[in-house]
Formats: C-alpha cells, sequence, structure tokens
C-alpha cells in the first residue's frame, strides 16, 4: 500500500514504516491492563482507529505526525479507551452564558426532578397501573392533573418533545384536511424544525394566509371552506417581526374558529406557565392565558421556560386530547418513566412561583441579581489569575447572558463575565483546550477574548471549574 502512492516523501515513507503493528499495541502491558474495565471490542476498535490516524495524518504531510512510535499510539489508545468507558453524557460547565443551551441539555433539572428520576429508576416503579384495580393505568395521569392545575386546560397529555407534539396534534385534527397558517409565523427552529416541513408530514395541507409583517383576522375567515379543520397559531419565539406589523390575537381566531366549527391550535414553543413579568423581562405569552383566551390544544416544550425534561406538552380539550391519545402514533411519540417522573417533579415546583428562584436552577439564572453574579465574576477571575499567571490579562466586564433555545428572544439578561487572553496562545486554541478539558468548560469569544460568564456557572461549580483548569495542558 506504501509503495503504491508515489508522492510521499522518503521521510512519509520512513514514518509510515514507524507506525507499529495493531499486535504490537494489543499487546504492550498498558494497553493490556485497560481490560480490568474497558472490553476487548472497544480497545480493538479504539486501536484500529488510532493507527488508522497517525498512517493519515503521515499521508497527508502533518509533520507533527512523524515522529510515531509504540509508546505514543499506546499512550493515545490508553487515553481514549479510558475516556470511551466513562458516563457518556459528561457533567459539563456552562460558562458559555447561554441558559437553555441545546448542545448542554437545555435545562439543568431541578433537584426536585433529578430525585424523582433517582425513584423511578432504582427498581420498579409505578408507570402505567391503576393500584386501585390492578389494572393497566394511564402514565400520563402521573402529570396530567398537575398540567390541568397550573394551565387551566381540561386535559393533557405528553410526548417526546414539542415538535412531535404538533405533529400529533395536526394528524389527529387535521390529516388530509387544511389547516389555515399565518405567513409570518412559518418559524423554522433550530434547522431541523421547519414548520411548513413539519406540518406536510403531518398529514395536513397548509394553507398560508396573510403577509410576513401583517396577517388580520379576515385573511384567515376568506380562505375558511368546508374543507378546513384547523387553524394554527404559532408563537414565533426566536424572533421577532418590528415596526408595521400585526398578528391576530387568539382570542379573535378562538372566535372566528368557533364560529365556523374549526379547531385552533396555539404551538407556543417555549411554554411559560407563568408571567416573566414578575422579574423584570418582557411579555411573553403564557400557556394558561392561551387555554383562556380559548385555544382548543395548546402545545409547548417541556425543557424550555419550564425548565424540565425535553418533552411536548399537549394542552387543552377533553374530548381532542383524548382523540390524540388514540392516535397510533401515540405508542410512537410517547415517553418514558424517567420524563414523566422528572416532569411531574418539576411541575409541582411551579405551584409556588415565589419560590421557583430558589427551587428551579433556570430560575436562579434568570432572576440572580448583578451584585451577586459579580461576586462569582471575582472568584473566576481570582482561579483564572493564579492558573495563567502574570501574562494573562484577566478582566472582569459587563455583557450579556442569552437565554437560548429561542426563550424571550429580543433581550439578552445583563450580566458579568470575566474574560481572558493568554499569551502565545490563540483564544479558539484555549476555547478548545478547555471544552477537552475534565470536566469540559464550555466558554465563548468575544473580542478575541475567551469569555467566562458568571451567571451561568452555579456557585458550587466554581470548584468543578477550578479542577478542570488546573487539568488542561497548555
Ligand atoms: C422550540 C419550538 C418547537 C420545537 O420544540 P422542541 O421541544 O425543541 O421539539 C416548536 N415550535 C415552537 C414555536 C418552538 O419554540
Amino acid at each position: 500500500m506504501i509503495k503504491q502512492n508515489k508522492n510521499l516523501s522518503p521521510e512519509q515513507i520512513s514514518a509510515l514504516k514507524g507506525i507499529p503493528a495493531i499486535s504490537a499495541v494489543i499487546e504492550h502491558q498498558a494497553v493490556r491492563a485497560l481490560k480490568s474495565h474497558c472490553p476487548d471490542l472497544i480497545i480493538l476498535r479504539i486501536a484500529r482507529q488510532v493507527i488508522e490516524d497517525k498512517r493519515n495524518a503521515v499521508i497527508s504531510g502533518n509533520e507533527t505526525a512523524f515522529r510515531i512510535d509504540l509508546e505514543n499510539v499506546v499512550a493515545e489508545v490508553v487515553n481514549t479507551a479510558n475516556e470511551a468507558v466513562k458516563p457518556r453524557l459528561m457533567r459539563s460547565v456552562n460558562a458559555a452564558g447561554v441558559i437553555l443551551h441545546t448542545g448542554l441539555g437545555r435545562a439543568p433539572l431541578p433537584l426536585a426532578a433529578q430525585k424523582a428520576i433517582s425513584e423511578a429508576a432504582q427498581r420498579y416503579c409505578l408507570l402505567a397501573l391503576d393500584r386501585s384495580s390492578g389494572k393497566r393505568g394511564d402514565r400520563y395521569s402521573h402529570v396530567e392533573d398537575f398540567i390541568c392545575d397550573l394551565t387551566n386546560c381540561e386535559a393533557a397529555v405528553v410526548v417526546n418533545n414539542n415538535s412531535a407534539a404538533l405533529i400529533l396534534a395536526l394528524n389527529t385534527l387535521a390529516e388530509g384536511k387544511q389547516t389555515i397558517v399565518s405567513r409570518g409565523e412559518l418559524v423554522e427552529i433550530g434547522g431541523s424544525f421547519r414548520l411548513p416541513e413539519v406540518m406536510q408530514r403531518s398529514g395536513t395541507i397548509m394553507v398560508e394566509v396573510g403577509t410576513t409583517n401583517k396577517t388580520h383576522l379576515k385573511d384567515y375567515e376568506k380562505v375558511i371552506n368546508p374543507e378546513t379543520a384547523v387553524i394554527l397559531k404559532v408563537h414565533t419565539s426566536n424572533y421577532r417581526i418590528e415596526g408595521f406589523t400585526q398578528e391576530t390575537p387568539v382570542k379573535k381566531l378562538a372566535e372566528l374558529s368557533q364560529q365556523n366549527n374549526l379547531i385552533l391550535i396555539h404551538d407556543i414553543g417555549s411554554g411559560a406557565l407563568i408571567d416573566l413579568r414578575r422579574w423584570g423581562f418582557d411579555y411573553e405569552p403564557t400557556v394558561p392565558e392561551a387555554i383562556r383566551d380559548g385555544a382548543d390544544i395548546v402545545t409547548f416544550s417541556g425543557d424550555k421556560l419550564l425548565g424540565g425534561p425535553q418533552c411536548g406538552i399537549i394542552a387543552g380539550k377533553r374530548d381532542m386530547v383524548a382523540r390524540i391519545k388514540r392516535n397510533p402514533l401515540m405508542r410512537a411519540l410517547r415517553c418514558d418513566k424517567l420524563t414523566l417522573s422528572a416532569l411531574a417533579g418539576t411541575l409541582l415546583l411551579f405551584y409556588e412561583p415565589d419560590k421557583l428562584p430558589q427551587t428551579h436552577p433556570i430560575y436562579a439564572m434568570l432572576t440572580e441579581g448583578l451584585t451577586s453574579v459579580s461576586k462569582r465574576a471575582q472568584k473566576i477571575a481570582k482561579l483564572l489569575r493564579s492558573r495563567f499567571g502574570e501574562t494573562a490579562e484577566v478582566k472582569i466586564f459587563d455583557t450579556t447572558t442569552e437565554i437560548g433555545s429561542g426563550s424571550l428572544p429580543a433581550r439578552g439578561l445583563a450580566t458579568r463575565a470575566v474574560s481572558l487572553r493568554v499569551s502565545g496562545i490563540d483564544e479558539e486554541q484555549l476555547v478548545g483546550k478547555l471544552r477537552m478539558g475534565r470536566p469540559p468548560v464550555f466558554t465563548r469569544i468575544e473580542n478575541n477574548a475567551v469569555v467566562f460568564d458568571a451567571r451561568t456557572i452555579a456557585r458550587d461549580e466554581i470548584d468543578l471549574l477550578k479542577e478542570a483548569l488546573t487539568a488542561i495542558k497548555l
């Protein structure tokens, strides 16, 4: 194989010859020691991969790969294998300043939800059994009464995520029929969720009305015909159209749909259960308001402003929720005991909204005052100075935290952050080293500096951050 490639330099050919054989790697004493905790198959796969990567590096002319010997291949295999058997969804520090960071698992769960998961996961649990009759019960009963209390809906069901909730609702209530939607609300969320495509997959026929900036009640009214089944309202949660705009309020759409025997579905996305203006945020529509204003079905995410596990909640009229529960797709989209237990634990906290800043990590981050954030910024700055020494430039500055996941789009949250510049290492490299740290630390770059946002780093994570900083190699 080596000889066939005529373009290789003599150095490359000699480097390729220096790459150890797989058998030599596998039989090395340090690799054999891995067997105590790492399955053979994983060791073998990693050893093959490391060797192949080295070979490719040499062929592509990467000179740092030219000095390969058995010892450095073995070291890499040992590191990679040890990493491979660690818990996969490794705990990470979010210094990036995005509260609902989809890549980092969106909402950090409240303690109550963590305990509920642990209880449900230990052995058998009361998932779908009616204790009084001993018969098969309804798995959604564990959360349905909470959702009804908190939103004033008649019935509710929970599926894998809000995308699934919307597909299921449309498929049940409008398959083969028409669904009217405003052109100003044809959202895309995170690339893979594009409303027109989701609607098409649900089997409904989309009828767009109005324009990007203005949709009037009469625009909806004009297109209603015997084939119309649903009016869909979508909360444009991740962007805002400003200026000369007009959207039709839920109340008006509810009247129109009642007059015409249609169903009003409101995809509210971010799923605020309480009015966030109580903490000084901009107005964000809430689920109870949507129900009160007459939406027949409201769909929302469990892991956005609710701050629970990933799931999608369908809340609304009893007969419609019952039809949704009977849809054969329900089985494919239903969620498991871990999700339901965590959701129940999270929902219970919303009965006492005043306590959310203490009981719920998302609300703790959303409501923490600048003075308190600032204290943590100072601690972080101190850590960075002691880790990176005199040559490093460490500064505390004012910036904004993003809420993330398309919730509360127009406004960042004032925060205090620490910027770090280390001479001799560019910021991209430093961010990469922090990501590969133990635990991984996610930061962001602003003005050519690495930025640590103190708002998303909890008080009890300072030690974790210290650990990560100590462990990274520069
Ligand atoms: C986020 C969002 C979705 C998708 O919800 P997931 O739970 O992420 O699947 C759908 N519609 C709206 C309006 C959203 O904001």
